[in-house]
């Protein structure tokens, strides 16, 4: 049996221990992040501009590349103690199961009634539009947790919210839509005959079933022709990587009280934000030069940004309303193939990350789904937590890792981020107990189609 003793399996905070601030890892960054341009001028976007789609304090935080550390409101702060601090556990079961001698670690976010780490953000997103006075926020939702987080923000905060869900999750997910009402929150499937862009949409793909880019220019349109809106966004942005610090810093502070050092920090990757959360202060150390971890991003081979996307601005959604972003890419068109089931399907990454990345701080590998789902399977039947099939990426390479370590020996302390429940996902492990999930993989050729609708840049 493992040596139960000095660990306990699950390492918990106190209210006081728990952060005050977030952290800006774009402080430590030598090479920052390369600034949003106005999709019209190709010019940097600058505060007044930003201010017209989001929050003040937002834009502030979005574009502040300076301070370290931003103090976490005490209101925020009070709602976080409402689910946070989310525990760390020590994988015990899955390491006997596996019979490494590496140590597991994984930060569990699925604490909460959206199921996800996404209310880390949408709750500091609805604080700043409420203080601001805004009447009600608009945003977009994939899979829905996004959606749900927001919703249960909006509530707590007496704020209207309007959701654009993608249509086939919109039909697929009626319980998650069913949430979000139950919070609130208006519910539109996207595409919709309520935006111009939405019309524009159906006229030329009729019987689309929506894609997160698509309902992204929706709620845009949305925020910016309705007097007292603005448009959030749960993932990719500075800010929403700032808010999810949250999980890195409560992380290390229950490492530090055993005094344990990562070797490895391994999260899945959509559009960036839980890793970069985990990771902020981990990368911190690394980028001053006091500490030296492994991290990597895992990713659907299906939805491959970091690993066969290219490293340039791009538009990050459909109608091309947003400023373009720089980072890794598989073109706004690209859409993941109908049969993928495991979420993390946008078509770029965080702008924070991709530096990290393309400056070598950090890897990335990208597995196949039904891969991702017998890992979600081998780590529910012995750590007893139903995973999200997004966090089950981070579970599959976990698990590699840790059955490397069986190979060699080495007794590494592997960390990484549970970041949601998949009860909302039982359609996706049906398909795949009934055997009928594949491994769609683009091809080059594929590819190469999306990359050609990149922007030029002058
Ligand atoms: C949204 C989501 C993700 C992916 O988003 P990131 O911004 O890359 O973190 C991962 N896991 C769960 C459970 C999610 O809801």
């Amino acid at each position: 049996m493992a040596d139960t003793t000095k660990i306990p399996y699950k390492i918990y905070l106190e209210e006081s221990e728990m952060p005050q601030s977030w952290y800006n890892v774009r402080a430590d960054m030598k090479n920052k992040p390369a600034p949003l341009l106005n999709p019209g001028t190709h010019q940097p976007m600058t505060a007044e501009e930003l201010g017209g789609v989001f929050c003040e304090e937002l834009v502030q935080q979005e574009l502040d590349n300076e301070t370290r550390f931003i103090e976490i409101p005490q209101e925020i702060r009070d709602f976080y103690k409402m689910y946070r601090p989310s525990p760390l556990v020590r994988a015990y079961c899955l390491e006997e199961k596996l019979q490494t001698p590496a140590k597991i670690y994984y930060k569990f976010e699925g604490n909460n009634t959206s199921g996800s780490h996404k209310l880390n953000s949408a709750i500091a997103q609805a604080y700043y539009a409420k203080k601001q006075g805004l009447k009600g926020v608009t945003t977009e939702t994939g899979a829905g947790q996004w959606g749900t987080a927001l919703s249960m923000a909006c509530a707590y905060l007496g704020l209207d919210c309007k959701v654009y869900m993608v249509k086939v999750s919109y039909e697929q997910k009626p319980f998650r839509r069913e949430v979000m009402r139950t919070y609130g929150a208006s519910v539109v499937p996207s595409p919709s005959e309520t935006t111009q862009i939405g019309r524009k949409i159906l006229a030329e793909h009729p019987g689309t079933t929506g894609s997160l880019g698509c309902a992204i220019s929706e709620a845009v349109e949305v925020a910016v022709s309705n007097p007292g809106y603005r448009y959030v966004l749960g993932s990719v942005l500075n800010q929403v990587l700032l808010h999810q610090s949250v999980i890195g810093l409560e992380t290390k502070a229950a490492l530090d009280k055993y005094g344990i050092k990562p070797d490895m920090i391994i999260g899945c990757a959509g559009g960036g934000s839980n890793l970069g959360g985990l990771i902020s202060p981990f990368m911190g150390e690394k980028l001053r030069g006091e500490a030296d971890y492994q991290i990597i991003a895992v990713e659907p081979a299906s939805c491959p940004s970091f690993t066969r996307g290219v490293y340039a601005y791009d538009f990050c959604d459909t109608g091309m309303v947003c400023p373009l972003a720089k980072m890794y890419t598989l073109g706004c068109d690209f859409i993941p193939a109908p049969n993928h089931a495991g979420g993390l399907r946008y078509h770029g990454m965080s702008p924070v990350l991709s530096q990290l990345y393309a400056d070598g701080l950090m890897e990335a590998r990208a597995v196949p789904q039904t891969a991702v789902f017998e890992a979600a399977e081998q780590f529910a039947r012995v750590e007893g937590i139903l995973p999200a099939p997004e966090s089950s990426h981070a579970i599959r390479v976990a698990i590699d890792e840790a059955l490397k370590c069986k190979e060699t020996g080495e007794e590494k302390t592997i960390v990484f981020g549970l970041t949601g429940t998949g009860y909302f996902d039982m359609v996706a492990y049906e398909k795949f107990h009934d055997g009928k999930m594949d491994d769609y993989i683009p091809t080059d050729e594929e590819l190469t189609i999306y990359r050609a609708k990149l922007p030029k840049m002058d």
